[in-house]
């Protein structure tokens, strides 16, 4: 017996699955993932994995939450506005799962502070909402070696993928989306365009579900595809990711 039996009740209903049982689910256990941006995206991403049993989820945010966040950040509610959303977002995961061990940083990830953030994790899940923090993540992964899962949403649409850079062939995020990139740098913001509590539930459970597929070790992940959601359509489409042979970012990795 490798569970106690409270977490073989708690996850029955996931130990119950062959891709998952008592081994998956203790890895998930054991497991340890940074949450980057505790809004939009984190919001489900943090409900998907303080539900499924990660062992320790560090956040890292640096914002409150404000009223006009409610409309999908499912985390937060009328009782914490005006709260850090680190505080809210502990209140949710202590109330939902007290199991989990919880790494609070309310603060701004940045290139200074990064490694130090990142240095016993196994998994990133990127869900800010900067370009600059998005290539400050980017960096410090490829440096530490970790994989990144990458997610991002406005109005109706989303993408997601995830960067290994154990993988030679694995594309990193600026492989994809370059420094130079005019169209990246000055994407609408969710506050300009607008963004669907249903976008970011979509695109933050596709990110949960490809961190517990890597840590369990099930089925195919996406590095090497960016997923698109196209949510007025009800579609989505896999394109091909892949690295870019003087990518600035990547360009001296293995
Ligand atoms: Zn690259």
């Amino acid at each position: 017996m490798i569970l106690t039996d409270d977490e073989l009740e708690r996850y029955a209903r996931q130990v119950v699955m062959p891709e998952i049982g008592e081994e998956g689910q203790k890895r998930l256990c054991d497991s340890h993932i940074a949450i980057i941006g505790v809004g939009g995206l984190g919001a489900p991403v943090i409900m998907a994995l303080a539900g499924a049993g990660t062992g320790r989820l560090s956040l890292i945010d640096d914002d409150d939450v404000s009223l006009s966040n409610l409309n999908r950040q499912y985390i937060h509610n009328t009782q914490t506005l005006g709260l850090s959303k680190i505080q809210s977002a502990a209140a949710f995961v202590r109330s939902l799962n007290p199991d989990i061990t919880l790494h609070t940083h309310d603060q701004r990830f940045d290139t200074e502070t990064g490694h130090s953030l990142l240095s016993d994790v196994d998994i990133v899940i990127d869900c800010s909402d900067l370009p600059a923090t998005r290539y400050a993540v980017n960096a410090c992964c490829i440096a530490l070696q970790i994989p990144l899962i990458f997610g991002g949403a406005v109005r109706t649409d989303g993408q997601v993928t995830s960067f290994l850079p154990a993988n030679e062939k694995s594309p990193c995020f600026a492989c994809l989306f370059p420094d130079a990139d005019v169209e990246f740098e000055q994407a609408p913001s969710c506050a300009q365009a607008g963004i669907l509590g249903t976008t970011t539930m979509v695109i933050g459970a596709l990110q949960a579900a490809e961190a517990i597929r890597i840590i369990v070790g099930f089925g195919e992940n996406l590095c090497g595809t960016l997923l698109l959601y196209d949510g007025l359509n009800a579609s989505f489409t896999p394109i091909k990711a892949q690295r870019t042979p003087h990518c600035p970012a990547c360009a001296d990795r293995p």
